[in-house]
């Protein structure tokens, strides 16, 4: 039975600085899951089973029980983790109307890294990934494949032997090594056993969520029954759990070359996935805790005291956090604050707030969210609260009941808003054709 202590606020979280057998300068394993709702894991509390292996990190590790991206879909969201800044700020994001990259002005988590004689390297399998974006720009060498299927797309155990290889040839440096996983992204396609295991009696032949049935979805032409989301959840577990066995096998690869002990492991999804929690289907579109609460663990033996810690914390937090582990002062631009500052309680008592922001598909959202209270405000006015630590599935907005509380919250935020400056504040893109290929088949390009 796995055994972990509860840290609440404060906590205990370093071992002495002089304690552990942990090198100076360790290397980075940053292992982004696309797609990855907090709720699957079990070690987030899923009893199905699907992810042994990230429930056995979590036990090794400190897993934070309430982060959060900043964004709904993937390109905000990453980058909001390479650059410890907002979309607003970094500037990638945008719409289907248009996508935008990220700002060359921002110093980025693998620049930091690099600059310090770190050996980065980017294992990704999106466009928004890719050079056109901007996202990946500072890694000393990438491996990203976007294919214009994702159908096609590179599957987890491919992902996990190019990171496998990789490391075979790293050099003397320490590496910096940042790997994103794409299996959980619609289209769901597990392969056996998985499928099996976790969606057996499946049609065989049913494929929902082609870009196809996307753009009908959303427009309203085709109505999807609820058996048929329910469908799509269980092959959505299966990819899950699919990948989650391939996390596994490069972790047990890591250990195989003797680099668990110095090596600090990071896992993270960018956003969730709603199956009509609210009524929606896939990503991109809300702002509610399907898609923003999303699993963080972190693991470096010998420095870090595995456990659990419930501050709500953000994705912000994760380059400075990098940063600390590996002695490097934080460039000043990192908005965010090191994740072990937080667990030794040397930050404010006083929940931070976090900010949310985006939709791909439609009105403009923003979510603003102070300790156990979320506001949620869209265009024209439009305004929900709810309630986390009662409401933690947000099936009751409290927005006519407690206009104090939106009043209060939406003047922090404004605050906040102003002094982000104007949002939408990168360039829209040109894409080449074979980028814009690529994310159509994602559902990313919108508009007939
Ligand atoms: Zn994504």
């Amino acid at each position: 039975m796995r055994t972990t202590l509860q840290f609440s606020l404060v906590g205990a979280l370093l071992l002495s600085a002089c304690g552990g057998s942990t090198a100076a300068a360790p290397n980075v394993l940053f292992i982004v899951t696309d797609t990855l709702r907090a709720d699957r894991l079990g070690c987030y509390g899923s009893d199905a089973g699907l992810t042994p292996y990230l429930d056995q990190l979590a036990a090794e590790g400190l897993r934070f029980s309430d982060a959060s991206s900043h964004a709904p879909w993937t390109l905000p969201s990453i980058a909001s983790m390479l650059t410890s800044l907002h979309p607003a700020e970094h500037g990638a994001g945008g719409s289907l109307g248009g996508f935008k990259l990220m700002d060359p002005g921002v110093t980025t988590l693998p620049a930091v890294f690099k600059g310090r004689g770190w050996r980065t390297h980017a294992i990704a399998n999106v466009a928004f990934l890719g050079e056109a974006f901007g996202t990946t720009r500072d890694f000393e060498t990438t491996d990203i494949v976007a294919p214009t299927s994702n159908l096609e797309m590179r599957v987890a155990g491919a992902t996990t032997q190019a990171a496998l290889d990789w490391l075979d040839k790293r050099d003397e440096r320490p590496f910096f090594l940042f790997v994103h996983y794409f299996d959980p992204h619609a289209v769901y396609a597990p392969p056996d056993p998985f499928r099996e295991r976790f969606a057996s009696g499946v049609d065989e032949s049913f494929v929902f969520g082609t870009r196809q049935q996307m753009m009908d979805l959303r427009a309203g032409r085709l109505n999807v029954p609820d058996g048929v989301i329910r469908r799509a959840e269980r092959l959505y577990n299966g990819e899950v759990a699919y990948m989650d066995a391939q996390i596994g096998r490069l972790l047990d690869g890591l250990s195989a070359r003797g680099l668990d002990e110095s090596t600090v492991v990071l896992v993270t999804a960018d956003h969730g996935e709603e199956f009509l929690d609210h009524g929606g289907y896939e990503h991109g579109h809300t702002l509610y805790r399907e898609l923003i609460h999303v699993p963080l663990i972190l693991r470096y033996p010998g420095r870090i005291i595995p456990g659990v810690n419930t501050m709500s914390v953000a994705h912000v937090d994760l380059a400075p956090t990098l940063c600390e582990l590996a002695d490097i002062a934080p460039p000043e631009q990192f908005l965010g604050q090191s994740l072990l500052r937080s667990a030794t309680g040397a930050s404010d008592s006083e929940p931070r707030p976090i900010l949310a922001h985006g939709n791909m598909w439609g009105e403009p959202l923003t979510s603003w969210r102070k300790g156990r209270y979320a506001l949620i405000v869209g265009t024209g006015g439009r305004q929900e609260l709810y309630d986390l630590e009662s409401d933690p599935l947000q099936g009751r907005d409290l927005a006519q009941e407690m206009p104090d509380k939106v009043t209060e919250l939406r003047r922090s935020l404004d605050r906040v808003q102003l002094a982000l400056g104007a949002l939408h504040k990168g360039q829209t893109l040109d894409l080449a054709p074979e980028v814009l290929e690529s994310l159509k088949e994602f559902g990313y390009v919108g508009g007939e």
